[in-house]
């Protein structure tokens, strides 16, 4: 049964790859807002979890509802759809479009639903703010440190106002000293917008960031306060 208020649900997740099982019965449920750690050893099928419940991948078995709509009953074309529009994302390495500005990546996701350059940009600039790397807006992700650019990763990811960022180990590139402050600005920032946050992660500190915490082992979630 999907919890009374749950945003993202999932059940019975199953995928393999080949005679890898990555998920094996994995569940998962959040709130609006809410901050979720996923952690869990590497290989234990943390970010499988994650691309099934971002629509990236299809699961061999189970389902996925967001917002009452089962994913796993949608085209292609309208998980895409759903993902720009609903969903944001940070990777370990930001992915960051090396051809352009900061300002411009952060703006991409905006001018990609059809949001004018100028009124994008002036958004994109609003977000780089609260990240704290304006100084950084004229400058291509080469030129910039690894903390700058996963602000900048962070800024993109909450541009377009999502229910949902999905942060597959943010800060795993980075030292811990800059490691802590994006979790903080990310965090921070998702609160205020009131965004959803699956935050997958190896690191036991970056729980201390979270609302909750569920625990991946052998594919399966576990939650440690409540039962899934
Ligand atoms: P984690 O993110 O916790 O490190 P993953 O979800 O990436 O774990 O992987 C879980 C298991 O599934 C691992 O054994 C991994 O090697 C395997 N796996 C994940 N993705 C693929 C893939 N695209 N092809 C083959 N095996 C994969
Ligand atoms: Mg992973």
């Amino acid at each position: 049964m999907i919890p009374a208020g749950s945003l993202l649900f999932a059940e019975e997740l199953r995928k393999t790859y080949g005679r890898t099982v990555a998920l094996d019965g994995a569940g998962f449920s959040i709130h609006p807002g809410e901050v979720v750690a996923v952690l869990g050893p590497s290989g234990s099928g943390k970010s499988t979890l994650l691309h099934c419940l971002a629509g990236i991948v299809r699961p061999d078995g189970g389902r996925v509802v967001y917002a009452g709509r089962d994913l796993t009953a949608l085209t292609d074309g309208e998980r895409s759809a759903l993902r720009r529009t609903e969903f944001g994302f940070v990777f370990q390495f930001g992915q960051l479009v090396p051809e352009l500005t900061c300002v411009e990546n952060v703006a991409l996701p905006l001018r990609l639903a059809g949001v004018r350059r100028r009124e994008a940009e002036r958004v994109a600039g609003e977000w780089l703010e609260r990240l704290e790397v304006e100084d950084v807006g004229g400058q291509r992700p080469g030129e910039v440190s690894g903390g700058q650019g996963q602000r900048v990763a962070v800024a993109r990811s909450l541009v377009t106002s999502p229910k949902v960022v999905f942060a597959d180990e943010p800060t795993g590139a980075l030292d811990s000293f800059s490691g802590e402050r994006v979790m903080q600005l990310l965090t921070d920032s998702a609160r205020q917008a009131n965004t959803a946050v699956v935050l997958v992660t190896h690191e036991a500190r970056v729980a201390a960031y979270s609302d909750r915490e569920i625990v991946v082992r052998d594919g399966r979630a576990r939650d440690p306060d409540h039962a899934l």
